[in-house]
């Protein structure tokens, strides 16, 4: 029987990366179902929303998405519908596997992190006004409450042990910020306290960028609140060899949301240009989750294959920096479309050439073919 799986294509580059994505899902062979739905500029040219009802009634239906960034306006304009999405499903948990892919593109080839990332409440809570009629002051809350810190530093745990994972950082700013800051602090502690089996310590957010960028070996899982974990999985992703790898996971307690860590990069939208690899690796960890384990380590191999390869590479993958042989930078279409050819065709006898990303199905047993 099919999976039935939302697909949300989303704004700029999404259509183009999701189109990827379902190209080399139809080469696993595994059965999927789309429901494709519209959120952001074409739902709101088809309905006047950016967030149809119909977006969150067919997620809710079919418990598993894929989804393409969406565009928000910036400094104004409507509600991000990233957010909305996350808090009307309450997709608290946001997990950012930094996993460097052949190598090649970053000082750091052994990066191997995973930020998790509470995805419902903190400085997005979107409780923010001006004070003044001038504009001239402007609050934003910073709402945290300790249901939200006990659930995200308990997946955090839960998944660092699943997935034999050896340490686990807690991030915050608790010494500035003496309530917000220290809710978070002391959940962590609890939590840290209940898992003796994974170590644990806890970093300032301003050290842990520091740590990050120059001994990032040394951190494994990073649980944290939404701002600072947006701000850190960039950072991990640039790690790792940039947003055009990156993918990324929601998860509620019976929902999973698939989305890359990029944005709608609108200045290469419909050039068929942008690297499909962070939406096809958030197909991989989709798969992973419905329980199709041969076929994500298939397109994990194949990804992994085409990127050291360097034959059929987007521009990303193709500039000096990324590689130590600059190639000529191949299409989105094209990079996929050789995915999608090396998937049966990869060798899984040989071990993997890195760990695989976080299978991170905490609830959903249902879902497990
Ligand atoms: P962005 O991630 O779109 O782009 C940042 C940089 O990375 C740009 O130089 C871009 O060209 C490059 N880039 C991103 N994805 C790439 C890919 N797949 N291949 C090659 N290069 C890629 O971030 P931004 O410019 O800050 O944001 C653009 C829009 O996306 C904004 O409206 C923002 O709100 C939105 N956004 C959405 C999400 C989401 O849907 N979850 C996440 C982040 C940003």
């Amino acid at each position: 029987m099919a999976t039935r799986v939302t697909l949300i294509p989303g704004d700029g580059i999404g259509p183009e990366v999701t189109r990827a994505a379902r190209l080399v899902a139809e080469a696993t062979g595994v059965s999927i179902d789309w429901e494709v739905v519209d959120a952001g500029e074409a739902a709101i040219k088809a309905t006047g929303t950016p967030l149809p009802p119909a977006v969150l009634d067919s997620v809710r239906k079919n418990r598993l998405a894929l989804k393409g960034p969406i565009t928000t306006p910036i400094g104004g304009g409507f509600r991000s519908v990233n957010v909305a999405l996350r808090q009307e499903l309450d997709l608290y948990a946001s997990v950012r596997p930094a996993r460097s892919i052949a190598g090649e593109g970053t000082r750091f080839p052994e990066t191997d992190l995973i930020v998790v990332r509470e995805a419902t409440e903190g400085l997005y809570s979107g409780v923010e006004h001006w004070v003044d009629r001038e504009h001239s002051a402007a609050e934003t809350v910073n709402v945290i409450t300790r249901k939200a810190c006990d659930r995200i530093c308990k997946f955090g745990f839960e998944m660092a042990r699943r997935e034999h994972r050896r340490h686990v950082t807690g991030v915050h700013k608790a010494n500035i910020m003496k309530t917000t800051g220290a809710l978070f602090q002391t959940a962590f502690r609890e939590m840290a306290a209940k898992y003796p089996d994974i170590t644990a310590d806890e970093r300032l957010i301003d050290n842990m960028c520091m740590q990050l960028v120059k001994k990032p070996e040394e951190y494994d899982v990073i649980i944290t609140t939404n701002l600072m974990g947006d701000i850190l999985s960039d950072l991990c992703a640039g790690l790792a060899g940039g947003l055009g790898v990156a993918p990324g996971a929601l998860y509620g307690d019976t929902l999973a949301v698939f989305e890359p860590v990029h944005g709608s990069a609108p200045k290469y939208a419909g050039q068929d240009k942008a690297d499909p690899v962070a939406e096809i690796l958030c197909l991989e960890l989709l798969l992973r989750h419905i329980g199709q384990r041969e076929a994500a380590d298939r397109v994990f191999r194949a990804v992994w294959e085409t990127v050291a390869e360097k034959k059929v590479v987007t521009y990303d993958l193709a500039l000096p920096g990324y590689t130590a042989h600059p190639v000529p930078a191949s299409s989105c279409s094209a990079m996929a479309k050789e995915i999608a050819r090396k998937v049966p065709l990869v060798d899984l006898s040989k071990p993997l050439p890195r760990p695989v990303a976080p299978s991170a199905a905490p609830i959903d047993a249902a879902l497990i073919t």
